[in-house]
């Protein structure tokens, strides 16, 4: 059987056609600058670039694209559209009423846009895929995967703001935590990885990318996650904040006289290690701004090592102890030195990194933990898109 799996962000979308077989990615594919001048269609099957540049107004102009690539005589990799058993679509924001992935249907999509006010940067891209996919392709049974559907087994008290209990009630402020299926799928291959029943094991999985969150995975389920009712609560991030006094937000508003677009700007895109360090959001550059001796690039690489370190603790101590850390996405499967700062200092724990481990070769699952290591600590690169994939053929299959 083989799935599609489609990604849609505002102007640009990732996909993946895998066959579920033997779960290998038959061709991976971005388009860029969609309804954008310059629009760009870059795949990659059997080891070749197959790259179209073609003017494409909207979404559905590009998942015709995308449909002609993997039907295409020469880069393709299926010979009929109607190979596609089903597509599955990843979706920010599922709400409180989306625990598991879902097969679309009417009242799917109208959930979906109930939740835009709660993901409105993200549902509406997902949404536009979506209905430019069942335009396309009719008769094409479609999964929804949400990020936010593996957290909702956090309980109440872990989920609720210490404000008026009317607001959670009557405007759905609560916490509902983001990169779920990335959550789901490291805990599990680490599970796999020791060999034991993920049920019966307290994970800590820590994704750092440009975004980064923080999970405490116990018995398989979510009990814990640093981002909260938006993707801008937790650790600090590239250019997110992460958590900081509330307060913060409105003496500068009062200060600056700022709006609330200004505000929103500066701690989702100006905040994070790019604020403090004043360099870029990306860690390579920070770290070698680092290496040079730039103070603040410096300041900045502490405090986001700290405030991991800080939740890895606390999820220890929310799980009632700890069997294994995973490390994954941009950051956390390709920086040894920031996985060795994070855990340096938690031996009281029993984590202890293996130096020469952390620092042989990336790209593949690994222990970097010591071989007495009463905690193990794995790097596992994530498979957002295998996870969607998987869920969607099970669906199907039911
Ligand atoms: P992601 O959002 O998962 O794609 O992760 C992107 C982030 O990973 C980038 O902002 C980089 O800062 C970081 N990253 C990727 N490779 C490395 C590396 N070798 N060393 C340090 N950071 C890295």
């Amino acid at each position: 059987m083989k799935i599609l799996v489609i990604n849609c962000g505002s102007s640009s979308l990732k996909y993946q056609l895998i066959d579920m077989a033997n779960e290998d990615a038959l061709a991976k594919g971005l388009v860029e600058r969609i309804g954008i001048e310059g629009s760009i269609l870059t795949q990659k099957a059997n080891g070749e670039k197959f790259v179209i540049e073609e003017p494409m107004k909207d979404h559905k102009d590009a998942i015709k694209l995308v449909l002609s690539a993997l039907v295409n005589k020469k880069h393709g990799v299926i010979k009929d559209m109607s190979e596609i058993a089903a597509v599955g679509h990843r979706v920010v924001h599922g709400g409180e009423k989306y625990a598991n992935s879902v097969l679309i249907d009417d009242e799917v999509m109208k959930s979906i846009e109930d939740c835009i006010k709660l993901a409105p940067l993200h549902n509406p891209p997902n949404i536009i895929g979506i209905n430019a996919c069942k335009a396309l392709m009719p008769n094409t049974p479609m999964v929804a995967v949400f990020d936010t559907a593996f957290h909702q087994t956090i309980p109440e008290y872990a989920y609720i703001y210490a404000i008026p209990y009317e607001l959670y009630k009557k405007y759905g402020i609560r916490k509902y935590g983001f990169h779920g299926t990335s959550h789901r799928y490291v805990s599990k291959v680490a599970a796999d990885m020791m060999g034991k029943d993920i049920s019966d094991l307290k994970i800590i999985t820590c994704h750092l990318g440009n975004g980064a969150s923080l999970c405490a995975v116990d018995g398989g389920k979510s009990v814990e996650t640093s981002m909260g009712f938006t993707p801008l609560e937790g650790v600090a991030m590239g250019t997110r904040s992460g958590s900081i006094d509330p307060a913060i937000i409105t003496y500068l508003m009062q200060e600056l006289n700022l709006s609330i677009e200004e505000v929103n700007n500066l701690m989702n895109k100006k905040s994070g290690v790019y604020g403090i360090s004043g360099v870029s959001s990306d860690f390579r550059d920070i770290e070698k701004a680092a290496a040079e001796g730039n103070h603040r690039a410096q300041l900045s690489l502490d405090v986001f090592h700290y405030k991991i370190k800080r939740y890895i603790g606390s999820y220890a101590a929310v799980m009632g102890g700890v069997d294994c850390v995973v490390f994954t996405a941009g950051l956390g499967e390709n920086d040894p030195s920031s996985r060795s700062k994070i855990c340096k200092g938690l031996e009281f724990l029993g984590i202890n990194i293996d130096e020469k481990k952390n620092n042989e070769g990336r790209g593949f699952a690994k222990v970097i933990s010591t071989d007495d290591s009463k905690v193990k600590v794995f790097v596992i690169p994530t498979d957002e898109e295998l996870m969607i994939a998987r869920d969607t053929e099970e669906i199907i299959k039911a």
